[in-house]
């Protein structure tokens, strides 16, 4: 991955080499940071942000989890997204807001006055399994490891500390020649991707485990949801466990990186007809539709990229 160009650091957009953190910072010992996954769509009328309030906010939720002290407001949070887009001339991008304590200080319950940082990375990224994938589907794995327990580290909020269960179940699986893992559940039901959310659609209806099944609620998650509704299909919240995936006509995942990536097999056993679904393509066209029009923006999801 190519380093970008400007940084928006602590107010102020900077050059990449100078946006940097102390080897002492609390974040970089004990995980103590929160940050967005958001995307810039090139539109017909423009670059356009895609549900940039809702990642802000949700940015804003997972800080209060773990009491970080952000500095700044949500509008100055969503100008300085658009601050760096245009400082970078990026016409579609992938932007990565981040919050971190930067002060030192090696207490588990660090002092309300440790140092907070904000940064804002913007770069250009196709999605994050390749177009091939968005085309084609993917092959993933059942993860030997599990998400972790609602009542450890809470898995709503965004925190870098979560990503090293991501990352156990992502090199694992690409270990053993899978684009992605899939991981249960502490009780052993069906939780989400490294990095995505996860669907199984079967006998036209359209399934997704329940937060409660330590995932993180993405945003994409949510628009899917929205999107199957509007287009007439029936979106189930539940508990499932893992046979369904191989009971499924179509499964996909979903992520603000991923977008909706199609699965074609789960444990080296075709999904469906081993290509991806009419659902799945479905969902497909509504969703890449908000961007080239095809599919009116009734929600307001979509904002320019401005200067304010
Ligand atoms: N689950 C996890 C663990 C993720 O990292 C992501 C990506 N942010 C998602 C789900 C999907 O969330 P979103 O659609 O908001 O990007």
């Amino acid at each position: 991955m190519k380093a970008p160009q400007l940084i928006w650091h602590n107010g102020r957009i900077k050059p990449w080499h100078e946006a940097t953190v102390n080897v002492g910072a609390h974040a970089l010992h004990y995980g103590s940071s929160v940050f967005e996954g958001e995307r810039v769509y090139a539109t017909n009328h423009g670059p356009a942000f895609f549900r940039l309030r809702d990642h802000t906010e949700r940015l804003f939720h997972s800080a209060r989890v773990y009491d970080l002290d952000i500095a700044y407001s949500a509008d100055d949070i969503d100008a300085a997204c658009a601050q760096v887009v245009l400082a970078n001339k990026l016409g579609s991008a992938y932007l990565r807001p981040i919050v971190y304590r930067s002060g030192f200080t090696f207490s588990l319950a660090p002092p309300r006055d440790t140092a907070v940082d904000v940064a804002i990375i913007a770069i250009e990224w196709g999605s994050m399994h390749g177009a091939a994938a968005l085309e084609q589907g993917v092959d993933v794995c059942v993860s030997s490891w599990n998400r972790a327990a609602p009542n450890t580290y809470p898995s709503g909020a965004k925190a870098g500390g979560n990503y090293l269960n991501s990352q156990l179940i992502a090199q694992e699986a690409v270990r053993g020649g899978f684009v992605e893992g899939i991981a249960l559940a502490p009780g052993g039901l069906l939780s989400e991707g490294a990095g995505e959310n996860l669907f199984i659609v079967r006998n036209g209806k359209i399934y997704t485990p329940t937060a409660g099944a330590s995932i993180l609620c993405g945003i994409t998650r949510d628009t899917v949801m929205t999107l199957a509704q509007e287009l007439g299909y029936q979106v189930i919240e539940q508990a499932l466990p893992r046979e369904m995936l191989y009971f499924a006509d179509e499964v996909f995942m979903t992520g603000t990186a991923a977008e909706i990536t199609p699965v074609r097999s789960v444990d080296r056993k075709p999904v469906g007809e081993g290509k991806p679904g009419p659902v799945t393509r479905a969902l497909q066209r509504a969703f890449f539709g908000l961007f080239d029009g095809s599919t009116e923006d009734h929600w307001g999801w979509l904002t320019p990229v401005t200067a304010t």
